[in-house]
């Protein structure tokens, strides 16, 4: 039913209580513990009951609560705090503006689009680690000053709530967001009226309107559609967070990419960045470039370099089955209209999300658009950095596989919003306020070490009881919802121990994740659990996507086990994880378990927060865990083995993760000392909390994204809009006549000279015959002839690439060494260069040719290397 009209009713709030609305409309208090508190103490039920959202509470706190809170000293003194450190907060000196603000170019600005934003429990648009690790970026922006802005949509349902029937079995609920009682503010234009922008789709506009949420000094703007005179079709485009069908989707990445540029103007925001956080945002671009043709003149070719200068990639997909893909028609169907706008073939316009080119059948990768139309590209991790340069390979043709240009900036978390509060009261103490963006490097970090044991045990064994009882609570509450009997009931009051060792499981259920690899084997896994001198307990909790089956069969698994008679009181299934529960688990469990298939988590931020809270990690090396400190902060299960049988892998992790458990960590954490204390599994807490913090936070990887992508990039556009754009058509230009001319490249001869004389003096194509001795260190003098026909020497760079053959003749993660232009005879133009080889064996020697221009931002852009 929809209402006639809707009233926005705010609550009276007396005076002394007025900032109140300030601190509730800024989501600084979902990483601030002062002003947490603040709304907490107001009515700590009521806070808990509406999900930890201030604006709900403060429509939904009776008036006299109110009128005796304007009374109270204490109450008001807190307030004046929870103020004071906001205003101070906003006001802060920053990194940014220590570091860049001198040299920013004109109107710096980084616009981050996600699909998802995970920032708080109240602000359900968020399905996971993807929205999750979006919503720490924007939080570690704004304590770094950063000129960011994010981008994305305001889902009417968000992600769904979880409960399970009595089998067990995943069901699905969609609570209705209420905006207007949620920390959100609709854009207005000066005259007070909606600021609304339109997007094209076939046969009709589409309206969206605007929120904000302030997130520190980061603004979020969320695209809403479901409004009149939208049909109900396209109201519904904001409804769900990957819901619907392939039309929907494409729908909704038409809003978020295309809507989100528009958004920005009419908000007046002209990023001199935009980020795509996965590929859903990546239509974006095409925008873009339709802009720069309509208003600047510029042709196809110059728009899609400005645009590129600006823009950048982050892919989090570790397999090709996770990319969002289209099919040719739809493409046609939905973007269609592009095509003549950008003077383009359907052909041309497809190829650009396509990675063969001339396979006319194959769909339209959204992952490939991004990287097309981005100058920086990265994974989430080292490990998947890897993974997605041989994923997508085939992009960089002729490119050996190590410098495919796809870095990595592995993900962090945002200490604050996950290091418990006793803990942050802790490190604040013994460390020092500014500990959360202190670097790996800074000493603060050593002082970790005074921590007296007993202090921090303290606060950890009170974060597990506090775990144990929420879980109890959680567990009652189920129950109760589910009509369980009296019986039921009174065991979940008793589930759990806050005295054992605990171990925490907690993410969505994907299959690859495996989150029924320790119930493999049941019978040991009971001897663990009932273990005499060394007992333990799991917790589990997370979502299964609800159209995955298998996905929500483990689930069922879980909680059928948990119910039998040998395992209820050790192992349990917490319904409808999410940020809040992530909260209670990663403060209170003593280790933190996942057991994905390797490579295929690209990072994994779960560990992190439990490893910021003095958990261990045990873990299969992949993603984030693949580089961190395994051994002194946890235990690595196996040693990074990738496996063909995955029966057989499983039954080999399956019995070392038993192995570990039972003769590592078990044994580790009940070796307690005469004071009763276990100082060296708190030795292990502390190196965690040394090691991990500083290395896997939000704050060190925005700071990367800014060194090495944002800045970069901001002065790399600014270079191709300076003289009205003249450079990037210049530029341009460049790049056709070097396109036309590079294949007339010739390397016509190569001489190499030892100390003793001429080695080899030869035609290129005569040069594989005989395999010659030089002894290593020796220097080597390289001289090639080089035919450019109507190039220039300063349009190439020649380079030596040389290293170990392996067994097919080619040569291995090659050495490159820049050869330098001597003279032009006659048409040949004359490179030198000096090499020498530091191990012996088989080693090879190839020459390249790669594009050169003072307006390149990396020598791989334009996709070109000619081999000699
Ligand atoms: C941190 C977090 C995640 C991400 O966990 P992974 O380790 O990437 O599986 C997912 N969901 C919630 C609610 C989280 O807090």
């Amino acid at each position: 039913m929809k209402p006639l009209r809707t009233f926005k009713v705010t609550p009276y709030l007396p005076a002394a209580l007025e900032s109140l609305r300030f601190l509730a409309y800024n989501l600084h208090f979902s990483w601030n513990v002062e002003t947490r508190n603040v709304f907490s103490r107001m009515d700590p039920d009521l806070w808990d009951r509406c999900a930890h959202n201030p604006i709900a509470l403060l429509g939904e706190i009776r008036q006299e609560r109110l009128d005796e809170l304007a009374e109270d000293p204490g109450f008001l003194a807190q307030l004046e705090r929870a103020t004071q450190q906001l205003h101070s907060y906003l006001q802060k000196d920053t990194w940014y503006r220590k570091h860049r603000a001198a040299h920013a170019v004109e109107g710096e600005c980084y616009a981050y689009f996600s699909a998802e934003f995970g920032l708080a429990d109240c602000l359900p648009i968020y399905s996971g680690g993807l929205g999750v690790l979006a919503g720490d970026h924007l939080k570690a922006a704004s304590d770094l000053g950063l000129p960011l802005v994010g981008v994305g949509l305001l889902y009417q349902k968000g992600y769904f709530r979880q409960y399970l029937n009595p089998d067990g079995w995943q069901q699905e609920r969609y609570p209705i967001n209420d905006f207007f009682n949620m920390p959100l503010e609709l854009q207005k234009d000066p005259e007070g009226k909606e600021i609304r922008i339109e997007v094209d789709y076939p046969n009709r506009k589409v309206l969206a309107r605007i929120w904000k949420v302030n997130v520190g000094r980061v603004p979020l703007y969320l695209l809403d559609t479901n409004i009149e005179p939208n049909s109900q079709y396209d109201q519904d485009i904001t409804d769900e967070l990957y819901g619907g069908d392939q039309d929907l989707r494409i729908h909704q990445e038409i809003m978020l990419g295309i809507g989100g540029v528009r958004a920005l103007r009419a908000l007046g925001i002209r990023p001199t960045v935009y980020h795509m956080n996965e590929g859903h945002s990546a239509f974006l671009a095409v925008e873009r470039m339709r802009l720069l043709m309509a208003e600047q003149g510029l042709s196809f070719e110059e728009a899609w370099q400005v645009a590129k200068s600006s823009q950048m990639f982050t892919t989090h997909t570790p397999v090709p089955a996770g990319i969002d893909l289209f099919p040719p028609d739809k493409i046609d169907y939905y973007l269609g209209s592009y095509y003549s706008q950008l003077g383009l073939s359907r052909e041309r316009f497809l190829a650009l999300g396509r990675e063969n080119t001339g396979d006319f059948q194959s769909p339209f990768s959204m992952a490939v658009l991004a990287i097309n139309m981005a100058s920086f590209v990265n994974g989430v991790s080292k490990l998947h950095g890897a993974v997605s340069r041989k994923m997508f390979s085939r992009l960089w043709p002729g490119i050996p596989l190590e410098e495919v240009p796809i870095t990595s900036i592995t993900n962090g978390i945002h200490t604050r919003t996950w290091v418990g509060e006793e803990y942050q009261a802790l490190y604040d103490r013994y460390l020092g306020p500014d500990w959360p963006e202190a670097p790996p490097s800074d000493p603060l970090w050593q002082k970790v070490d005074r921590i007296p044991d007993s202090e921090l045990w303290r606060i950890h064994e009170r974060s597990r009881s506090r775990l144990v009882s929420f879980t109890r609570e959680r567990l009652m509450a189920q129950l109760h919802k589910r009509a369980a009997s009296n019986i039921e009931v009174q065991r979940a009051s008793e589930a759990l121990n806050p005295e054992i060792l605990t171990i925490g499981f907690a993410r969505r259920f994907a299959t690859y994740k495996r989150a029924t690899l320790l119930l493999r084997n049941p019978d040991r896994l009971k001897a663990l659990l009932n273990h005499p001198k060394y007992p333990m307990q799991f917790i589990f909790a997370g979502k299964a996507h609800p159209r995955d089956t298998p996905g929500k069969e483990l689930i069922r698994q879980i909680v059928q086990l948990s119910r039998q008679p040998e395992f209820r009181q050790h192992l349990v299934f917490i319904e409808d994880y999410d940020m809040h529960v992530t909260s209670m688990m990663v403060a209170g469990v003593d280790v933190w378990l996942n057991n994905p298939l390797r490579p295929r988590e690209a990072s994994g931020t779960s560990g992190m927060k439990a490893a910021a809270n003095g958990g261990q990690n045990l873990s299969i090396l992949d993603g984030w865990w693949d580089e961190a400190d395994y051994y002194q902060t946890g235990w690595p299960i196996g040693r990074g083995e990738e496996y063909e049988d995955r029966a057989y892998q499983d039954e080999v992790e399956s019995n070392a993760l038993y192995d570990l458990l039972e003769q590592e960590v078990a044994p580790a954490f009940y070796q307690v000392s005469s004071d009763g204390l276990p100082h060296q599994w708190i030795q292990r807490m502390k190196q965690s909390i040394r090691l991990n913090a500083p290395l896997f936070s939000t704050q060190r990887m925005v700071q990367e994204y800014a060194e090495r992508a944002y800045i970069p990039l901001s002065n790399y556009f600014d270079r191709m809009r300076s003289e009205n754009f003249e450079s990037a058509r210049r530029f341009t230009r460049w790049q056709n006549h070097l396109q036309e001319n590079w294949y007339g490249i010739q390397v016509l001869g190569v001489q190499i000279e030892h100390p003793q004389g001429t080695l080899a003096k030869s035609g290129v194509q005569d040069s594989q015959q005989g395999c010659q001795t030089v002894m290593a260190r020796d220097p080597l003098t390289i001289t090639v002839e080089v035919r450019l026909g109507s190039l220039q020497p300063q349009d190439v760079v020649l380079q030596a690439y040389q290293g170990p053959v392996d067994d097919t003749g080619h040569i291995q993660q090659g050495q490159i060494t820049p050869m330098h232009y001597v003279q032009t005879v006659e048409d040949r133009a004359i490179f030198s260069g000096q090499i020498r080889y530091d191990a012996s064996g088989l080693q090879g020697l190839a020459l390249r040719v790669m594009p050169f221009h003072p307006d390149m931002h990396d020598p791989y852009e334009m996709r070109l290397m000619l081999w000699a």
